[in-house]
């Protein structure tokens, strides 16, 4: 098991509040919002943490470069992927890349 899902690991045998917390202190030092990809439309719909949001369904869907791996997230827990508005959470893309 790598730093990703030991971290996965953890995560999941916490309580919902716990969860929460957590979740609130790490996006808060997602960098997205400087990311040249970030638009006006996801800074509208307050957008962010797509690593464990998920992909932009509305607003960013053109690929202008990607700071993830930049971010003390990606670093902490040692994010295999990027370009997560574009293509998914850190998990979907792990989970992808295993069934090529
Ligand atoms: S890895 Fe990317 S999406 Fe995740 S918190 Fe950092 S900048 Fe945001
Ligand atoms: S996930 Fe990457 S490409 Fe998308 S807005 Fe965040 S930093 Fe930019």
């Amino acid at each position: 098991m790598d730093t990703f899902e030991q971290w996965m690991g953890r995560y999941l045998e916490l309580n919902a509040h716990e969860r929460k917390a957590i979740l609130h202190d790490k996006m808060s030092v997602c960098t997205c919002t400087g990311c040249p990809s970030y638009n006006r439309c996801a800074r509208e719909k307050d957008e962010k943490f797509y690593c464990f949001n998920g992909k932009s369904m509305l607003c960013i869907s053109e690929d202008f470069g990607c700071t993830c791996k930049t971010c003390a997230v990606s670093q902490d827990l040692a994010m295999k992927y990027h370009d997560f508005c574009l293509k998914g959470s850190e998990t979907v893309q792990r989970y992808e890349h295993e069934l090529r």
